[in-house]
């Protein structure tokens, strides 16, 4: 294998694809229900966005013709399981409180959100450190190298970038000193099958679970995307929401946007604004799409879609710089 030589691609982003994509038809269905039930505008004359299809729209579609009502709106799943985890009934309460702080990037010092890409911030973990920057920082780092024709480093601790295998490797060392993102980025490797790794989802699992106990959000949300598509597990959409519910408190906004999503399938449109309106402040796009639709449908007060519009915006202000912008745009052109 080659050392990479380009800081931005030498080191894996955070996990990518759990599912978090546009609420379609399916959704502006609901609202017209809903509308209809609570006297809001027709849907008919509205402007309805249509989402993207692709992996994201079959999760609503499996969503909506699998599961049961009780899958979210059931607050008394005892369904403990070995790890000695809480029934949903005891962090319900967390579950609509303000999300954590979101995390400084250590170089820059600008915050970051939890899931990589929201607000168009891409995040890196460093195996080297065990510290996550954001990918404007390791841009910005890698030019510079490359002006003195220098050997890519870790923008953090200046230890030299490696290969695949030698990463790997320092994500297992690092997961011997408990780092909750080390457990995360291996099961992802393992996962996908990448990173030297043959693709085991057994054991992405198991390190996921130990991620999640260290407080890894990522992993849990992993956890959710697995347990809802029986991916190394068995499916169970109960066990899905659990870890999706754990992913949100944690200040995971994609999850919180699936939430969302579930519990419109399920009919239950305040809590899906609530956790749409927490998604949109935190900074993520879709929820606050979701939030706007609300809006036009009654759901949604003027003043909680205002405020909801403002803090929005200044949590992505607070997360915009120039190098930030390059970086996504970068990405964009590379995609
Ligand atoms: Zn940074
Ligand atoms: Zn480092």
């Amino acid at each position: 294998m080659s050392t990479s030589g380009d800081i931005s691609n030498s080191s894996t982003t955070e996990c990518g694809d759990i599912g978090g994509g546009d609420n379609d038809e399916k959704m502006s269905t609901s609202y017209e229900q809903k509308s209809k039930i609570s006297g809001g505008e027709s849907s008919s004359s509205l402007d309805i966005d249509t989402g993207s299809s692709g992996k994201a729209v079959s999760d609503i579609d499996i969503i909506s013709e699998q599961l049961s009502d009780s899958i979210i709106a059931d607050n008394t799943n005892t369904n403990a399981d070995s790890v000695g985890k809480k029934s949903i009934s005891d962090f319900e309460e967390l579950l609509f409180r303000d999300p954590p702080p979101n995390e400084d990037c250590p170089v820059c010092m600008q915050p970051m959100p939890y899931h990589s890409g929201v607000g168009g911030v891409e995040k890196i973990y460093m195996a080297c450190c065990g510290k996550t920057f954001c990918r404007g920082c390791s841009l910005a780092e890698s030019k510079e190298m490359k002006k003195g024709s220098m050997k890519p480093w870790c923008s953090f601790c200046r230890v030299p970038l490696c290969s695949e295998k030698e990463t790997v490797e320092r994500y297992e060392r690092r997961t011997s000193v408990d780092d909750a993102n080390a457990f995360y980025h291996l099961g992802y490797a393992y996962s996908n099958g990448n990173w030297g790794k043959r693709q085991n989802h057994m054991k992405a699992i198991e390190l996921w679970k130990r991620g999640a106990e260290l407080g890894s959000c990522n992993a849990n949300a992993c956890l959710a995307y697995a347990y809802m598509h029986g991916e190394g597990v068995e499916e169970d959409h109960n066990e899905a929401a659990y870890y999706y519910k754990l992913a949100a408190i944690g200040g995971h906004e994609v999850a919180r946007h699936i939430l969302g999503i579930l519990e419109e399938v399920n009919g239950n449109f305040d809590r899906a604004m609530k956790h749409y309106i927490i998604g949109a402040r935190s900074g993520d796009d879709k929820s606050l799409k979701e939030t706007g639709k609300g809006y036009k449908y009654g759901l949604v007060t003027k003043d909680e879609y205002a405020s909801t519009l403002r803090a929005h915006k200044e949590c992505q202000d607070r997360m915009k710089s120039a190098q930030r912008e390059e970086a996504a745009n970068l990405k964009r052109t590379r995609n």
